[in-house]
């Protein structure tokens, strides 16, 4: 089964949630407020690359670089 994760809207909590393909978000809650107000993330390893990204690096797909005026 596929890892996918999940962001509560109510409460920002990340978690992760192994799931079919198919399945809803219905049954889910939060874990940690129990929050019903979930944003499926696109996967584990997308969400990972995309934070670890924005610490201490140049942002990635700038317009601006290595352009000279
Ligand atoms: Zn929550």
């Amino acid at each position: 089964m596929p890892l996918y994760e999940y962001r509560c809207n109510d409460c920002d909590h990340r978690f992760e949630v192994l799931q079919h393909l198919n399945a809803g978000t219905e049954e889910l809650l939060c874990p940690q407020c129990g929050g019903e107000t979930l944003e499926k993330l696109f996967s584990t390893f997308a969400a990972s690359a995309q934070s670890s990204a924005g610490k201490g690096m140049a942002p990635a797909g700038g317009c601006c670089r290595g352009t000279p005026t």
